[in-house]
């Protein structure tokens, strides 16, 4: 067994000076490291142990001075488990706060019931929770003085808004689509570092979370909906949980890249309440059945219209945004009619529209029925009159409503803002005009005096 309980190598001058004095009055917390196995195993506890130096905490000498001992286990053979246990176990006994990895880590179940006490367990590899599960049990310290890098990380987004990516890769297979073999699979992130990731960001200032993945709505199922700690609680990878969970940040939330499964249903309500934004994203991309399924769309046999007019009897205020794609191989001038006929139904809030245009290495390219450009052209510009139109009927019942806006950006002619059913960068903006005292990021109320079939004008609300 190799127990490492090293003074991290070469430091760096600055950190010559003791912890209390390079971090101000705060202590660095302290980590203890029991790693067992192969070079292998060695190598994955050299990275867990950069990272958590990298991030300011210190590597406890002993157990007694750890805020809490990582065990990076071996499950090669039974006396390997076996001594993995034992070293649980004396971690257990000696400090109290113990986290397990490494290749034992896949059998939870029986570290779990041989020691109940374990704070988490992750499996070989899984670095980014192993460094989730040290900051659950001991947050890293932040000295802006010394620290690069701020808490909430690095971002190109205004300070007001930032984007919360849920997930990676895509478990579906749309036939226009090459992300699913560029970026994998659906791996979903356990809540409890989406929501770390998420308070920090509101506690740096963000006053908006843009929840965006390849599949929002499928979220946690690659983790069986798996449950991690949070603020003293199980909190599950799943769709709804994770919603409740944000919408108590007290930022607006706002999901995107949502697909209309049936358990979409079960968050309109937390709009309905306000806990987060009457909004949904959805990539309809088409609506009629025949070129839903040569794309092969998720959720393409939901009966969606009906689907929104039930979401919008229970949160009336729902905003609705989507992109389509005209023009796919084999669509007919009917399948076309069909669309547009959904569109004047369904009356989405926003909408985006696309050209077909074929992917390299993507399967619709195999697909028959090549629509000439020029017919793409012309359904592009029928379908945008007929989206106009919707978009202005819409925007036009809103002059007279007195509605929330937040500051995106203020010059000496006003503020340009935006309400709960437009997010930045893709859809319609609300102008303040004149109104140049306010600062982006700030929340007001405004009075809707104008309308186009884009944008809103309006005043600061005095009431
Ligand atoms: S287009 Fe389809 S396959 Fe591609 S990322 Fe979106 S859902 Fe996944």
């Amino acid at each position: 067994m190799v127990k490492i309980t090293p003074t991290p190598p070469s430091k760096p001058a600055a950190s010559k000076m003791p912890a209390k004095a390079r971090r101000g009055t705060a202590e660095a917390p302290k980590v203890g490291f029991v790693s067992l196995g192969c070079p292998k195993a060695l190598v994955d506890s050299e990275r867990i142990i950069t990272r958590l130096r990298s991030e300011g905490y210190e590597i406890a000498a002993d157990y007694v001075g750890a805020d809490v001992v990582v065990v990076n286990t071996c499950g090669f053979l039974d006396s390997a488990k076996a001594e993995s246990l034992d070293a649980i176990g004396e971690a257990i006994a000696e400090n109290g706060r113990v986290i397990v990895t490494g290749c034992f880590g896949v059998e939870e179940a029986r570290i779990r019931a041989a020691h109940p006490g374990v704070l988490a367990v992750t499996g070989p590899h899984q670095y980014e929770q192993v460094v989730g599960a040290v900051h659950d049990a001991v947050p890293p310290l932040h000295d802006p003085y010394v620290d690069l890098v701020p808490p909430e990380g690095l971002r190109l987004t205004p300070r007001h808004y930032a984007y919360l990516k849920i997930s990676e890769g895509c478990n579906n297979r749309c036939s226009f689509c090459i992300i699913p073999s560029l970026r994998g699979d659906l791996a979903s992130r356990p809540a409890n570092h989406v929501m770390a990731e998420a308070e920090k960001l509101v506690k740096a200032g963000v006053k908006e979370l843009l929840v965006i993945s390849q599949d929002t709505s499928a979220y946690g199922l690659d983790l069986k909906f798996a449950e991690s700690p949070w603020k003293g609680r199980p909190l599950k990878a799943k769709f709804l949980d994770l919603c409740t969970a944000l919408g108590d940040l007290g930022a607006w939330v706002r999901l995107h890249y949502v697909y209309p499964y049936p358990h979409v249903d079960d968050v309109i309500p937390l709009m309905a309440e306000g806990k987060i934004l009457p909004y949904l994203d959805i990539p309809f991309q088409h609506a009629s059945p025949a070129v839903l399924k040569a794309m092969r769309r998720p959720a393409h046999q939901e009966k969606t219209a009906d689907r929104i007019a039930a979401w919008r009897k229970v949160c009336p205020d729902l905003a609705v945004r989507s992109t389509f794609i005209v023009g796919f191989p084999g669509e007919t001038e009917q399948d076309f009619q069909m669309l547009l006929d959904w569109l004047e139904e369904t009356k989405l809030d926003r909408v985006g529209c696309f050209k077909y245009e074929p992917v390299e290495g993507a399967k619709a390219n195999e697909l028959p029925g090549t629509v000439p450009d020029e017919v793409k052209d012309e359904r592009w510009h029928r379908f945008m009159e007929v989206q106009q139109r919707v978009s202005e009927r819409l925007l036009q019942a809103k002059v007279g409503r007195t509605i929330e806006v937040i500051v995106d950006e203020v010059d000496e002619e006003g503020a340009m803002c935006r309400s709960k059913w437009d997010a930045p960068e893709i859809d319609g903006s609300v102008f303040l005009n004149g109104d140049s005292s306010l600062k982006p990021g700030d929340i007001v109320r405004a009075k809707i005096l104008h309308a186009d079939e884009t944008d809103l004008w309006g005043e600061r609300a005095t009431e």
